[in-house]
């Protein structure tokens, strides 16, 4: 598609100025996912800031001035993915979550601000100074989770285990990632499934945000979701599979007085807490994220009678 033909939105006016493109990539994103211009537009400087290389500032210091066709071509044809629905993280190749940035692909679940609610909730059940306690993320994905824990808690032994080695990959890539944002995040990783590699009372936290949609929630086939791994979204029984495969070794993986920690759906609060009982784990409460939605229970491991 060269400069000038009528695909590539240059018009032989002249080449378009920055401002104009975002506005039109903007505008075509608006259209096609039927948000509002402001976030359109948010999304439309997220990519542009990704494909020119360009910072907050230099996007609204060159913003009138003309494009080369390059960059015009370049810039539209993100747009456009974005426009069919490709998440923006995956476009941009990361996201903020937490403290830090984090590597996002297609193949982990891309970090949501409503896990950060776990993390703080965990934040505040580690101890500090956290020398000799033990931390496991379960189906850790980008690492966002136990990265997040680690560099808040430096003297914390976190492990995470994921059964993808894509995910594991860049949870990997975000260790290195997050050393260059000056974060001292050191957490051991394994592929595995669930618990399966994990010594009887050896961890005094277990944390996650497993896959909870049932298979046929609609909101798989729809927006963001249709790009993100389905076995990172998805259970059986009801979304409930996963939390009951993992619960039924967690009790006898915690440590006396250990805790769990988990994510859940808004409308499995009931279901989950039952699985948590049915352990023989106490449940400590249900907080919720920013959206108002129940979203994270904690329960604990009775302390043993020696
Ligand atoms: N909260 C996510 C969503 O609905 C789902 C995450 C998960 O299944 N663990 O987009």
């Amino acid at each position: 598609m060269g400069a000038g033909s009528p695909e590539s939105g240059v018009h032989a006016a002249g080449p378009l100025t920055l401002d104009a493109c975002l506005r039109s990539g903007a505008g075509r994103i608006a259209a096609a996912r039927g948000c509002d211009m402001a976030e359109a537009m948010m999304e439309a400087r997220l990519i542009a800031l990704h494909v020119t290389g360009l910072d907050a500032a230099g996007l609204l210091m060159r913003g009138p001035e003309p494009l080369s066709a390059s960059v015009t071509e370049a810039l539209q044809a993100a747009f456009e993915r974005r426009a069919r629905g490709e998440p923006v993280a995956y476009l941009t190749g990361e996201r903020g979550f937490w403290e830090h940035r984090f590597r996002c692909r297609p193949g982990a679940l891309i970090p949501r601000p409503d896990t950060e609610i776990l993390v703080e909730w965990a934040l505040e059940l580690i101890p500090n100074p956290a020398t000799g306690y033990r931390v496991l993320d379960l189906g850790t994905g980008t690492g966002a989770i136990a990265l997040s824990l680690s560099a808040a808690r430096p003297d914390a032994d976190v492990f995470a285990v994921d059964r993808s080695p894509l995910a594991l990959a860049l949870a990997r890539e975000n260790v290195a990632f997050l050393r260059d944002q000056g974060a001292a995040a050191a957490v051991a990783m394994w592929r595995g499934d669930w618990l399966s590699a994990v010594r009887p009372e050896s961890i005094d936290l277990l944390v996650g945000n497993p896959p909870y949609l049932a298979a046929d929630d609609p909101h798989l086939c729809q927006g963001d979701l249709r790009f993100e791994p389905h076995e990172a979204l998805a259970a059986d029984e009801e979304g409930l599979g996963d939390y009951r495969r993992l619960l039924r070794a967690a009790s006898t993986v915690l440590r006396s007085g250990g805790m769990v920690l988990f994510e859940h759906g808004a409308d499995q609060v009931e279901a989950v807490a039952e699985l948590m009982r049915e352990v023989g784990l106490q449940v400590v409460g249900t907080r919720s994220d920013l959206g108002g939605n129940p979203r994270v229970t904690a329960a604990r491991s009775p302390r043993a009678r020696r």
